[in-house]
């Protein structure tokens, strides 16, 4: 390794055989990042076309004030988006305020009392539970007399096909499938898997439509949700698509009624997309999205670094070392606390904001056991840049996933083993 490297290294508290260890783990992941590479360049044309295509002006990138009619820039950015993910329309707004409001917004907008929302592939993520009413909360999907449906996925992995025919009924009214894995333990699906899930569906009730929840998954493969035949994608611009600039945001591109319908919701009937000032958000919408490809592919390649460590080193890692990828996310079970809180601490201490401080396990609201949280960000609660937590219970597991640069990311991997080894976890 250079000596140079290995001197920076040891001025962040990296230790030579901890940074060599590093090196040869990175050696063996050379063909693989190639991959990753090829495919933020096919994503990067893809996003530049789109930006060229729609003649986006450096007005676009100035917003407006009030009411926001006439916003050129929001105008431009919702015809990128729509051309990205080949829809017929897009919502993208700072007014969305999280990804959990995206799919509440584009859930509640598009669904009616009576009828039903089935998901088949299991239970979804943890926020949207009250926004179902599966765990009741006000102004929940129930309170409005919407029912749920959910097929298990089997345990082997597969769908449930069977299964999802027999839920399929005349108030099955659309079917939102999960593609990140999130913080369960299934696999994440493959935007091919989604594609032969969305024709059976539909083969079953064409008229039904189907949203797929995108989070962490924009941009790791050269193709979207709906290139085979979703109806609607939903996601957080704090997540891949904001490229770790955009500061707030959700997104929603589909069918052109299933967007008009989560416009009226989240505005007004009547007034839909027309209002909505971007104040001066858009310019970090724009320059984010331009950068999201090449930052997903630094996340992705964090993720594998970290897979590939911690496997050769005894742990169990979630992908594991080799598997093909389909979100940003990884899992790591280490059987005990304090390597769990070790882990995140080393995390933290990587990180270009809040490095000095040291994260401890506290009570979060709706967990039902302490939870550990490394983040030193630029945009609080973003999780494109490298972020960690883990609830402290059995099976002791750290979930983690970001790294806004692969040298970045590479570095808190590095941390994170290096406080391992200091505390003893990692014998060497
Ligand atoms: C992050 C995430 C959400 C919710 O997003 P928030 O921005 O945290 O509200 C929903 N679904 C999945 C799969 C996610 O990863």
């Amino acid at each position: 390794m250079n000596k140079e490297l290995l001197e920076m290294y040891k001025n962040l508290g990296i230790t030579q055989k901890t940074a060599e260890f590093g090196e040869e783990i990175a050696a063996k992941l050379k063909e693989r990042f190639a991959k990753i590479d090829e495919v933020a360049e096919y994503n990067q044309m893809k996003v530049l076309m789109a930006l060229q295509k729609n003649q986006v002006s450096e007005a676009c990138l100035h917003g407006t004030t009030g009411y926001g009619y006439n916003d050129l820039g929001r105008e431009k950015l919702e015809a990128v988006y729509a051309d990205i993910f080949h829809t017929e329309d897009a919502l993208v707004r700072p007014q969305i305020t999280c990804g959990t409001h995206a799919l509440a917004l584009a859930l509640m907008s598009n669904l009616r009392p009576g009828q039903e929302l089935l998901s088949p592939v299991g239970k979804p993520y943890d926020t949207l539970e009250e926004v179902i009413g599966i765990r009741p909360s006000k102004g929940s999907l129930a309170e409005y007399g919407i029912t749920y449906a959910q097929v298990d996925l089997l345990p082997d992995g597969g769908f449930d096909w069977e299964g999802i025919r027999a839920a399929i009924n005349e108030r099955t009214h659309l079917v939102t499938i999960q593609r990140s894995k999130g913080y369960q333990t299934r696999h994440t699906l493959s935007v091919t898997e989604i594609g032969e899930l969305v024709s059976f569906i539909k083969s079953v009730k064409p008229d039904v439509i189907c949203m797929v929840d995108n989070c962490y998954g924009e941009f790791v493969e050269t193709i979207e949700p709906t290139d085979v035949g979703a109806d609607m994608v939903v996601g957080s611009l704090i997540k891949n698509p904001g490229g770790g600039l955009a500061p707030i945001g959700g997104y929603i591109a589909g069918k052109k009624e299933c967007v008009e319908n989560a416009a009226y919701r989240l505005t007004s009937p009547g007034l839909g997309k027309e209002v909505g000032a971007s104040l001066g958000i858009l310019g970090t919408f724009f320059q984010g999205l331009f950068l999201s490809p090449t930052v997903t592919a630094s996340a992705l390649k964090t993720a594998i670094f970290a897979a590939n460590i911690y496997e050769q080193l005894g742990f169990s890692v979630l992908p594991n070392s080799t598997e093909s990828r389909h979100d940003i996310i990884q899992a790591i079970t280490f059987g005990k606390a304090e390597a769990v809180e070790g882990f995140c601490r080393g995390i933290q201490a990587a990180a270009p904001v809040d490095s000095y401080v040291t994260p401890i396990p506290w009570d979060m609201p709706g967990y039902d056991a302490p939870v550990i949280m490394a983040a030193g960000n630029f945009v609080s609660g973003s999780s494109i840049e490298l972020s960690a937590d883990g609830p402290i219970k059995p099976p002791y597991a750290v979930y983690f996933q970001g790294g806004l640069t692969w040298p970045h990311g590479k570095l808190g991997i590095l941390k994170s083993l290096q406080s391992l080894v200091d505390i003893g976890v990692v014998l060497w």
